[in-house]
C-alpha cells in the first residue's frame, strides 16, 4: 500500500503454498523497496521512509546469513543499494500492528483477496511469481514444530487410556516436558495450543478470518496471548499468582517473575512459555481461568480452513 497523489496505490501478490507470514512480510518489505525505486526514479525523490510492524522483519533485512527470510532479506538489500547509488536515502520505521494507523484495513482486505486467489475466486491478484516458488525456511520450522505437536496430542492420549483422570506418565525420561505431561490431558493441550499459537482466542481466530479481536472477558480491543497472561482484567487474581506471589505447598512454584527475575512487561510470552521452569506456573494458571478453552463458537473456527494470510504490513 502506497499513498501517493491523493490515494491509496495498492498491489498484491499470491505467494503460493508453503509460505509463512513471516515470508509475507519479508516480501512485502522487498517489494516496498523495488517499488520506491521505481518511483523514486521518475519523480526525482531524495528520501524513502517505509513502516512496516514486524520487528523480526526489520532485524532480518540488516543480515544476509542463512536461515528464515534470506532470499528475501537479499532482494530487500540489492533494491536498497539501487536506491543508495542514486543517492536516495532509506528509512525503516517501525509501527506498532493495528494501531489506528491509516490504510491498515485497507492493507488487510488486500491480503485477504490475496489469500483467496489460491481458491479460484478472484482474479485481480498477481499469480504467485517464478522466484518465489520454493518452500520456505519458516514454513519448515512450522511444519516441525506441528509435527511436534502432533506427537504431544498422542502422547496425551495414550496416557488417557492408562487412567481416567490423572495423568502420571514418566516422560520425562523421553525428554519431553514433565510437568505438563503430569497434568490433566485438557490443560495439557490448552498448554501446547497456547504455545504454538494455535489456542482459541480471539487473534487466532482473527488470523483464520473469524471474528474481530476483541476480549470476550474484559472487552479490550486485541485478545492476544500476552493480553490473557499478562493484562486482561477477567482473570486478575490469577496473573498476580502467575507473576508474582506463585503457589505454596507440595507442588508449589515461585512466581514467573521471581523466575526469570524480570517484571512480566519485559518477558514475551513465546519466552516464558519456551521456559520449562515456568511450565508448572502456566499450567496452574490454564486450571484456574477458562484461557484456551474451546467454547461452541471457537470449535466451529477451529474445525474449518486452517488457511492462513498474512498482510506483510507495509
Ligand atoms: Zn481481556
Amino acid at each position: 500500500m502506497v499513498w501517493k497523489e491523493e490515494r491509496w496505490y495498492k498491489r498484491r501478490v499470491h505467494l503460493g503454498r508453503q509460505k509463512e507470514a513471516f515470508d509475507a512480510e519479508m516480501y512485502a518489505m522487498s517489494e516496498a523497496v523495488k517499488i520506491a525505486d521505481e518511483i523514486c526514479s521518475e519523480k526525482g525523490v531524495r528520501r524513502v521512509t517505509i513502516f512496516m510492524d514486524s520487528q523480526a522483519t526489520l532485524r532480518r533485512i540488516q543480515l544476509d546469513e542463512p536461515g528464515p527470510g534470506q532470499i528475501l532479506a537479499l532482494r530487500t538489500m540489492n533494491w536498497e543499494s539501487e536506491l543508495i547509488d542514486k543517492n536516495i536515502q532509506v528509512e525503516y520505521w517501525w509501527v506498532p500492528a493495528h494501531k489506528g494507523v491509516e490504510g491498515n484495513k485497507e492493507v488487510d482486505l488486500q491480503a485477504m483477496k490475496a489469500a483467496y486467489k489460491h481458491c479460484g475466486s478472484y482474479t485481480e491478484t498477481q499469480n504467485p511469481l517464478k522466484h518465489l516458488n520454493y518452500v520456505s525456511f519458516a514454513h519448515i520450522n512450522r511444519r516441525m514444530t506441528e509435527v511436534k505437536w502432533e506427537e504431544s496430542k498422542n502422547k496425551i492420549k495414550e496416557m488417557g487410556k492408562k487412567s481416567k483422570h490423572s495423568y502420571r506418565y514418566d516422560l520425562v525420561m523421553k525428554g519431553s516436558n514433565g510437568v505438563t505431561m503430569t497434568s490433566q490431558k485438557s490443560i495439557a493441550a490448552r498448554f501446547y495450543q497456547l504455545k504454538t499459537g494455535h489456542a482459541i482466542i480471539a487473534s487466532y481466530l482473527r488470523r483464520i478470518g473469524k471474528g474481530d479481536m476483541k476480549c470476550w472477558w474484559c472487552g479490550h480491543e486485541y485478545q492476544t496471548r500476552d493480553h490473557l497472561f499478562k493484562w486482561c482484567k477477567g482473570w486478575k487474581r490469577e496473573q498476580k499468582r502467575l507473576w508474582v506471589d506463585g503457589q505454596k505447598g507440595e507442588h508449589g512454584y515461585e512466581g514467573i517473575e521471581k523466575v526469570l527475575k524480570k517484571p512480566k512487561i519485559s518477558l514475551p510470552m513465546s519466552l516464558v512459555f519456551a521456559e520449562e521452569k515456568c511450565s508448572q506456573a502456566l499450567l496452574d494458571f490454564l486450571s484456574v481461568t477458562d484461557v484456551g478453552r474451546i467454547s461452541g463458537v471457537a470449535e466451529e473456527a477451529e474445525n474449518s480452513d486452517h488457511e492462513e494470510s498474512s498482510d506483510g504490513g507495509v
